[in-house]
């Protein structure tokens, strides 16, 4: 990597189930930008430790989130807990989803996730700035994956947080266009406005930093088209990365239990309904075989094990 980061900046990078953490020094302040998925809220917690140790056992003061998914948002509560006085701040356009907690757009329950719910201080607004690391960052709106979500950009040193609104290699899932028509349009323009910045580092949500930027705004655009040109794509892949995600917290299911499953959890029996209309059954089967074709996980003694 050829392009360093501020020393007041450290990125902590973690996995698909939790989602990277960025941390910034002010003075006798640090700030944390998401929090990662609550099952490994002690590696999050040792992480964060690690790193206020490493700037003199400054305190954690604040927390800023890019989005309301489980993965972003997990560690918040336990954080708070751990660190008394600690703030969060949140998008203003995830307010009302955080007053409505766990509706199906959160794909919280609706998509077998956890997360503890919590609290928060204050709302950033796209359009404002915030002051993270001694550097000003611009706070811009992203809407597709998360109807909600923002970014940051550091105009002076054009480093991007890109959150899940785009990826090294592609960008987080968005809803079929049967369910919610505005998602993948928004998703596109989100890439449109991304297109404008002059970027030489991204910090994305999920993988390691990229510098390629322009390569991979193509890569997701792409991906977007295919996506648009067949909406069932988008519907297997939201319910194939669901199932596989919760397979993947979980370590391992109950084969047996699975056609039962499918039916309560909201995201299969919905979609499911909708768009295979199978016998939950044949529904369950469909998921494990993906899940086995995805290298992802493996069968034994009646159990689904996540590799
Ligand atoms: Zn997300």
């Amino acid at each position: 990597m050829s392009v360093q980061l501020p020393g007041a900046i450290r990125f902590l990078e973690r996995d698909w189930l939790a989602a990277n953490h960025i941390m910034f020094r002010d003075g006798d302040s640090a700030t944390l930008v998401d929090t990662g998925y609550g099952k490994f809220n002690d590696v999050t917690l040792a992480k964060v430790n690690e790193t206020l140790s490493a700037w003199r056992d400054i305190p954690l003061s604040r927390i800023v989130n890019t989005h309301i998914h489980s993965d972003h948002i997990g560690g918040n509560a336990a954080l708070q807990r751990a660190h008394p006085g600690c703030s969060i701040t949140i998008p203003l356009d995830e307010e009302a989803a955080l007053v409505n907690w766990d509706s199906p757009d959160q794909m919280l329950s609706y998509a077998d996730q956890e997360a503890e719910r919590f609290t928060w201080d204050a709302v950033l607004e796209c359009g404002e700035t915030i002051t993270l690391g001694g550097e000003t960052w611009q706070a811009i709106a992203t809407p597709g994956h998360d109807m909600g979500s923002l970014v940051l950009y550091s105009p002076k040193s054009r480093v991007l947080i890109s959150a899940d609104a785009l990826w090294e290699n592609g960008f987080g899932f968005v809803v079929p266009q049967a369910i919610n028509p505005n998602s993948l349009a928004a998703q596109r323009a989100t890439f449109k406005r991304l297109a404008e910045l002059d970027v030489v580092l991204v910090i994305p949500g999920h993988g390691p930093m990229f510098t390629d930027f322009s390569g991979a705004l193509k890569r997701a655009s792409d991906k977007l088209e295919a996506f648009a040109a067949d909406d069932m794509r988008i519907v297997r892949n939201v319910v194939k990365g669901m199932f596989i995600y919760s397979l993947m917290w979980r370590e391992s299911m109950i084969l047996a239990d699975l056609p039962s499953y499918v039916n309560r959890i909201g995201v299969h029996r919905d979609y499911n309904a909708q768009f295979f209309k199978m016998s939950d059954e044949a529904f369950a089967d469909w998921l494990v075989t993906e899940a086995l074709r995805a290298g992802k996980a493996r069968v034994d003694g009646g159990r689904l094990i996540a590799l």
